[in-house]
């Protein structure tokens, strides 16, 4: 980490403590204009997520009491209804939104009891191949095969299958250097190589190492009957395309049919037509114009990202901020985010977030 991004995070973290701890963050609230804080999780830690690096859970009771101080200071809602609300300027206080990725089991076993116990609703955007076909995207492969495999090995073996050699030269380069870790490789693979030479690959090297797709999903990912007990329980189910592809890389049509070919899916499974949608990966580089207005076109009301911020009303609805929440979540700093206290810093120019 740079110095320069060092000095940041210590600033941040100080301004955040400083809200958080002398109760400052009240009155930064009240002087804020209205705002809609939404986070951005995958699953809260169970046996089904095992396989997930740690950047994609949360502690249930770490969540718990994440919603727990938001929901004693503001609304707290699923995406859709936040939206509408701060759109039309109804209600009063700021709004705070959980929403959680992909679709993930625990999300009825382990995220629904929570949810309950606190009285608060949330926003699941699912990928609906994993619903429709019981076949999980490359990021599991890639999980399933470094939980049997050590980085070294899987990348000897997946270099000979895949016919992509500058991505092979580029994934090589992590071994002598001693970082062939789960993260590089998700981020080459995710960037370096050409995506249906990655997908057959790793559906090759899964296979060989005795994996199952379709074993693979159901441990993972809910069905349509635990998303039907989600809706009735009333947490929104929004729109996460069907195969959580890079929309960016795409050509128009193909962006359309990943994210026309999930909303039509949603509709039919759930008897509703989703009006949320989530860029998969989210980052400003993952997605762009088209994905925008493929997703206006289809007949989402929103779209989230995963760059940090709030939403006020007037804001762009298709590039909605989240903030990200894993293992390493910290109660202060959401709290600073909420309050509005990283978009006072923001209006002067200073960015500590993130
Ligand atoms: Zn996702």
């Amino acid at each position: 980490m740079g110095l320069k991004h060092r000095i940041k995070r210590a600033a941040g973290e100080a301004w955040a403590r400083l809200l958080f701890h002398t109760g400052l963050h009240a009155l930064v609230n009240r002087l804020m204009p209205r705002r809609m804080l939404v986070l951005a999780g995958h699953c809260v830690t169970a046996p089904t997520c095992a396989s997930l690096p740690k950047d994609m859970k949360i502690r249930g009771e770490d969540l718990e009491r994440i919603l727990a101080w938001l929901a004693r200071r503001y609304d707290v809602l699923p995406i859709g209804e936040g939206v509408r609300r701060i759109e039309s300027a109804t209600g009063k206080r700021s709004i705070a939104v959980l929403t959680m990725d992909d679709g993930y089991r625990d999300n009825r076993t382990h995220l629904l009891p929570i949810l309950e116990r606190v009285g608060v609703g949330a926003t699941v955007y699912l990928e609906t191949r994993p619903l429709d076909e019981r076949r999980a995207n490359w990021t599991h492969k890639l999980f399933g095969c470094l939980e049997r495999v050590e980085p070294e090995a899987f990348i000897h073996r997946f270099t000979e299958i895949a016919r992509d050699k500058k991505g092979g030269i580029v994934l090589n380069q992590l071994v002598p250097h001693s970082e062939a870790t789960t993260y590089n490789i998700k981020r080459l693979l995710k960037y370096e190589f050409d995506p249906a030479e990655r997908d057959r690959a790793l559906d090759v090297l899964f296979a060989e190492l005795g994996g199952d797709d379709r074993a693979l999903t159901d441990a993972l990912y809910m069905t349509w009957d635990d998303a039907r007990a989600l809706q009735a329980a009333g947490v929104e189910l929004g729109g996460h395309t069907v195969t959580h592809p890079i929309l960016s890389k795409l050509a128009p049509e193909a962006q359309r049919a990943e994210i026309e070919g999930c909303h039509a899916s949603l509709a039919r499974g759930l008897g509703q037509a989703p009006v949320s949608f989530a860029y998969p990966f989210g980052r400003k580089w993952d997605f762009d114009a088209q994905s925008a207005s493929a997703a206006r076109a289809a007949g989402f009301t929103s779209s989230t990202t995963t760059h940090p911020g709030v939403h006020e009303r007037g804001g762009d609805l298709y590039r909605i901020p989240r903030v990200m929440i894993d293992e390493d979540a910290q109660l202060h700093r959401i709290a600073a985010e909420a309050c509005g206290g990283f978009q006072l810093l923001r209006r002067i120019g200073i960015n500590l977030a993130g």
